[in-house]
């Protein structure tokens, strides 16, 4: 997990018991010998701003573009995504989209919801708070879940991002996805 700031403990909770073993990412350094990342919750220009700060910016560019899988949740999906409308805060631009933040939800701040997912027999508990809405994808990106017309879960080969919190929950589903991904 990338554990600059956000919900880092949570995530590092569902890695253990999704028969992972979380680490904390907090430099460079900390990339070597990972198998995948998670980049958690909280606030996405904090995040940007501190990956900033500690020269991480670049070396998760290239970990990710080479193949890293990757998810990222609320405040993650924003910092992988291409464009926030209206922004200007630092994102790795992994997958091809435009996001406005905290645009979910406004009057309430954070919702459940019982979310149908593509290929899954059961619903998905989903956690929204303060949630980013996709207003646009590239049309290589694939969305496997939405809410109100809106993708919620979308993947591009080895990249994940999902509006909604998947470590507040007890439902292992989306970490073991990316779990999945590790050759
Ligand atoms: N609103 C936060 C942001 O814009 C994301 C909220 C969250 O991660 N729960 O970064």
């Amino acid at each position: 997990m990338l554990a600059l700031q956000g919900d880092v403990r949570e995530h590092a909770r569902m890695v253990a018991a999704s028969g992972g073993v979380p680490r904390e990412i907090r430099t460079a350094a900390d990339l070597e010998g990972i198998d995948a990342l998670i980049i958690p919750g909280g606030e996405s220009t904090t995040i940007g701003r501190l990956a900033t700060l500690y020269g991480l910016v670049d070396p998760l560019r290239n970990r990710i573009a080479d193949g890293l899988p990757t998810l990222g949740t609320c405040a993650g999906m924003i910092f992988l995504s291409t464009a926030v409308t209206g922004g200007d805060q630092p994102l790795l631009g992994a997958l091809d989209m435009v996001v406005e933040r905290n645009a979910f939800g406004r009057q309430n701040e954070s919702f459940e919801c019982d979310l149908a997912v593509e290929g899954w027999k059961d619903a998905f508990p989903a956690v929204f708070i303060r949630a980013p809405v996709v207003e646009r994808t590239a049309p290589d990106i694939e969305v496997l879940a939405s809410h109100e017309g809106r993708p919620v879960l979308v993947r591009k080969d080895h990249v994940m991002a999902c509006a909604f919190h998947p470590e507040l929950t007890g439902d292992q589903r989306v970490h073991r996805m990316l779990i999945d991904l590790v050759a």
